[in-house]
């Protein structure tokens, strides 16, 4: 057990009422977890403390060289009011794979796990219950030595913050349109892409911008070495229904691993499905869209969960997804993990941890 201290606001905000939209990461609830790190002495003094700015020295070093890693997971108010996690244990390990990549040190698992509890059980009012809503939960460590020259930093803090959110793509379940870039790579083998930090996402953003343009809401990434196998999308791992077999591009060392990821893949198993994860080529993709063997598409995220995709477009060609609709497998595979997220089906597999 660590000694999480509390300090309560003294000017708590007004709850968002029920017809608010809780457009995504755009409120924040009245609280927030902080710990610091220093070197010789670990992380100390875990708190929880009215939400508040920072003050930091300009010369950090998280603003000059990116040293930075973020999580993201959600809690649930379930129908008989139990407030649940789901799979809290996979971004703990993720954030601390990431830190090891990051050069940030390791945040000890129960410390990082009181810590979200802690927190969201003393903002628990703000978990939103209508349908589609969830408390999410964003974990991140930032570099805060005021110094100007590359080496690991000597001191962190690690914040959590919470934030009411209703659907993520304003779309909701229905199908988006995903822009597979052909210019611009997210990540390299070798280089961050499996970690989750700020430095792959301004990576992405010029591309991102591109394809808004377009009329995209999504980038699809290619590997940045031959360009041609699929990676993910910007904040979503993605999966493809070929003639009846559902395949992901394998774990290669650029893709995130996602945790909805991991639970697709498990789900679809235990249902019988045969799952490949494999590479993935544009070629492949493009010669079942025409013989009518591409099935399906969907994205796997926290934020979205599963998000459906319509069509793909890759340079002048459109690969038309089926009847663009949502298909059978996405939708299965959202009623389960959001059943399973709300307590609403039996959670065979241990995935939930309530928040008490
Ligand atoms: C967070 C993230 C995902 C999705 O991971 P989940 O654990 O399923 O939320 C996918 N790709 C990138 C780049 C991400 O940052």
């Amino acid at each position: 057990m660590y000694n999480i201290k509390i300090e309560k606001t003294t000017n708590p905000k007004p709850l968002p009422t029920e017809d608010n939209p809780l457009l995504f990461g755009t409120i924040f609830t009245d609280h927030m977890f902080e710990v610091d790190y220093t070197e010789g002495q670990g992380w100390h003094d875990p708190r929880v403390v009215p939400f508040h700015d920072l003050e930091l020295s300009p010369a950090s070093m998280v603003f000059h060289y990116g040293q930075e890693m973020f999580e993201g997971l959600k809690a649930y108010r379930t129908d008989d009011k139990r407030i649940l996690l789901f799979r809290p244990d996979k971004n703990i390990e993720r954030a601390n794979n990431s830190n090891a990549r990051l050069m940030i040190p390791e945040i000890p698992a129960e410390l990082f796990l009181e810590g979200i509890k802690t927190v969201v059980k003393v903002d628990e009012a703000w978990i939103p219950t209508k349908e589609g809503t969830s408390l999410y939960v964003r974990p991140f460590v930032i570099a805060t030595d005021p110094f100007l020259g590359v080496r690991p930093s000597h001191t962190y803090k690690f914040m959590i913050i919470l934030s009411p959110v209703g659907a993520y793509y304003p779309e909701g379940l229905d199908p988006v349109k995903i822009w597979i870039e052909d210019q611009y790579v997210r990540a390299v083998r070798g280089g961050i892409g499996e970690a989750k930090t700020g430095g792959n996402y301004v990576a992405s953003m010029a591309a991102q911008v591109k394809a808004h343009e377009e009329g995209y809401s999504q980038v699809l990434w290619l590997d940045g070495v031959e360009r041609k196998y699929i990676e993910e999308v910007g904040a979503m791992n993605i999966f493809f229904k070929i003639n009846g077999t559902v395949v992901t591009p394998m774990l290669n060392g650029s893709i995130l691993p996602g945790v909805t990821r991991n639970t697709c893949i498990e789900l679809c198993k235990s249902w019988g499905l045969p799952v490949e994860e494999r590479r993935v080529s544009v070629d492949e993709l493009e010669e079942a869209a025409k013989n009518g063997t591409l099935e399906e598409v969907w994205g796997t995220g926290t934020a979205a969960v599963i998000s459906p995709v319509g069509h793909l477009r890759y340079e002048d060609d459109v690969f038309q997804i089926k009847d663009g609709g949502i298909g059978e497998i996405s939708q299965k595979l959202y009623d389960t993990v959001t059943g399973i997220q709300l307590g609403r089906l039996e959670d065979k597999y241990g995935w939930t941890v309530e928040v008490k």
